[in-house]
């Protein structure tokens, strides 16, 4: 099973040899790690410290760089992270990092990733700057960017989540704090190929997080049957991360 949204912790609060043991309890044999403190203060030295981390397991920890978009070097930075870094993806947080979707750095950020066959996942489901469906019209301007909605539209808005997934063919849908009634909404009614679930751990001080274990029985009590997991767990997140 591959966690499509999990945080290096803040301030060193465990190594990742005491987060594998963590996944090994959930049943996770890759996590998709982005920085935390990088959200609030995107740096290149978030993007090394996020590297360190996840270096001595690249087969099971896989990481993101993040970038301010309003910073004229963002798209070198994220080919840095890259080549440089193995990096798969960017990291968006329009919210905590205080930017609308329609600054025009944006556009410099969604087309390297473009360009370079990488997804750009975004924090989503909390207004004024990370609704689904200012996701969904950035989206439709950048049509060779795979973006994916972090949190599925969370409790707020996940129906809005639905349409954006309906109505865009370059947006991904990551469950995760996404509530359960909302999952097996979306489960039912958005293109299998396009779902993703994550457990957002990282945000608490120790490495097996209660709020992870109690999304993984969230999505063990959608009752999914065989090709549903294997989508959402496997073969979706692994062709964005090869893409
Ligand atoms: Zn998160």
């Amino acid at each position: 099973m591959i966690d499509f949204h999990v945080h290096q912790p803040a301030a060193a609060a465990y190594g990742p040899d005491e987060y594998l043991a963590a996944m090994d309890e959930l049943g996770v044999d890759v996590s998709v790690v982005f920085t935390y403190e990088g959200l609030l203060r995107p740096s290149a030295a978030a993007n090394d410290s996020l590297a360190a981390w996840v270096a001595p397991t690249p087969e099971r920890l896989v990481a993101f760089a993040t970038v301010d978009p309003r910073d004229p070097g963002a798209g070198e930075e994220i080919e840095r992270c890259v080549h440089e870094h193995g990096m798969r993806g960017v990291k968006l947080h329009p919210w905590l990092q205080g930017f609308s979707t329609h600054e025009p750095g944006l556009k410099r950020v969604c087309e390297t990733a473009g360009r370079i066959g990488i997804p750009i996942l975004f924090h989503d489901g909390t207004p004024p700057f990370s609704t689904p469906l200012q996701l969904a019209a950035l989206a439709r301007r950048h049509p060779r960017t795979q973006i994916v909605l972090g949190h599925g539209g969370l409790h707020d808005l996940w129906r809005e989540a639905i349409e954006a997934v309906l109505t865009t063919v370059n947006v991904h849908l990551c469950m995760s704090g996404t509530p359960g009634y909302a999952m097996r909404a979306i489960v039912a009614r958005c293109p299998l190929e396009r779902l993703l679930f994550g457990t957002d751990a990282g945000l608490r001080p120790e490495p097996l997080q209660r709020y992870a274990v109690l999304r993984v029985r969230q999505l063990d009590e959608l009752a999914l049957d065989g090709a549903q997991r294997e989508a959402i767990l496997v073969t979706n997140p692994r062709r964005l991360l090869a893409a």
